[in-house]
């Protein structure tokens, strides 16, 4: 029995419907019938006015830095800890992401060391949900608000979860959501941008849009469409979207059954002896989690790479989490100063459990098994 860290979610309901509506809407490209619905659900989901379904988190965040015509030398505040992209995307356009620390409870960026890292030339701070936790994002907000700057939610592990009551992804100018095979709701790759302030709107259907004004056309506002503005091919193709649209019909579910595992493992953690002493995933105050990742920090990453290595002669897969920026070939491109001392550790020691909708009780059991038999060996 070979337990992988991660199956993605394959609903039967994709199979039946796609082919027909397809055939009959005779569209496979994007900004269709699957592209409307999809977009119109998660609108509905997360309780927001305006999305747009990209190509994949990646192309989202390309767009959330031609949106804020980031320049050469443009400062945008992240945390190093973090997957490329968050970063990438801004420095494609000249931007200098400046990097700051992670706090160990929540593995997200601290916000007390924000304010000494804004400049005159700092033009937005994105915030990395990690593990599909918020950090106490009103706070930041007052933060964005008092310097002027724009906030950037990349939320792409963060489908479904919620800071007080309201969706990680309602709360920035811009958030990006990740449909990734790796994230909890997916359709092979796909993204989505959700605009939040409205002055976004109009130049981001041109921008995904090869920088035409195609939508206007479609909508009969203009008799051609040309180039009108800067842009490229972010939307998401209707074979994708179609998958997408039954998984966003199931996300709840879906959700439901990695929380589910998620609470399991936090019970094992938080009661048998020596896992309870270790530093795991934890339950954080006003926050609702959607079970992307359960994890737990190791000694060192000698011992990290040890348990790894357990587990997978045991036919169950772990992994690590992220090399950080700062430390990849990315800082030439990037400024930061400091110890980043918790970064350093979490990504030495960091490592993430099996968690999937469809992990049977019969797996997890096993896991479960050879976790305390590691926590006998090693702690
Ligand atoms: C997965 C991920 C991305 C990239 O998502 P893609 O859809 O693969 O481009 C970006 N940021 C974070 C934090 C992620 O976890």
């Amino acid at each position: 029995m070979y337990i992988p860290f991660n199956k993605p979610v394959y609903l039967q309901e994709y199979d039946k419907n796609i082919k027909k509506v397809l055939l009959k809407k005779n569209h496979f490209s994007s900004l269709g019938y699957f592209s409307k619905k999809s977009e119109s659900l998660l609108n509905d989901l997360l309780n927001v006015n305006y999305s747009i379904l990209t190509k994949s988190c990646t192309s989202a965040l390309e767009m959330c830095a031609l949106l804020l015509n980031i320049k050469q030398g443009d400062e945008i505040i992240m945390p190093s800890y973090t997957f490329v992209s968050t970063a990438n995307a801004f420095v494609m356009r000249g931007g200098v992401p400046v990097f700051v620390d992670i706090k160990e409870n929540d593995l997200n960026i601290d916000l007390n060391q924000i304010e000494k890292k804004i400049t005159k030339r700092t033009k937005a701070i994105v915030v990395v949900h990690y593990a599909g936790i918020s950090c106490n994002i009103e706070k930041l907000k007052k933060i964005t608000k008092k310097y002027n700057l724009f906030l950037i939610e990349d939320a792409a592990q963060a489908f479904l979860s919620k800071y007080k009551n309201k969706y990680l992804g309602s709360y920035g100018d811009l958030s990006t959501f990740s449909f990734h095979e790796t994230k909890n709701i997916h359709c092979g790759e796909g993204g989505a941008l959700i605009i939040n302030n409205k002055k976004f709107i109009k130049r981001a259907k041109i921008l995904r849009d090869k920088g035409t004004n195609r939508d206007q056309f479609q909508k009969k506002f203009v008799k051609k469409y040309s180039w009108v503005d800067f842009g490229s091919s972010y939307a998401l193709p209707e074979i994708n979207a179609g998958f997408l649209y039954y998984q966003l019909l199931n996300s709840k579910k879906i959700t439901r059954d990695r929380v589910n595992i998620w609470k399991k493992y936090f019970l094992l953690f938080s009661t048998l002896p020596k896992l309870k002493n270790l530093n795991y995933s934890n339950e954080i105050p006003k926050c609702k989690i959607n079970g992307h990742i359960f994890y737990f920090l190791s000694k060192n990453k000698n011992q990290r790479d040890q348990i790894i290595d357990y587990f997978k002669r045991n036919n169950i897969q772990t992994t690590f989490h992220y090399i950080p920026l700062h430390e990849s070939r990315m800082k030439n491109y990037c400024k930061f100063s400091g110890n980043f001392k918790i970064t350093k550790k979490v990504s030495n020691t960091l490592i993430r459990l099996p968690l999937y909708s469809g992990l049977k009780d019969k797996e997890l059991n096993k896991i479960f098994f050879y976790l305390k038999k590691m926590s006998n060996l090693f702690f």
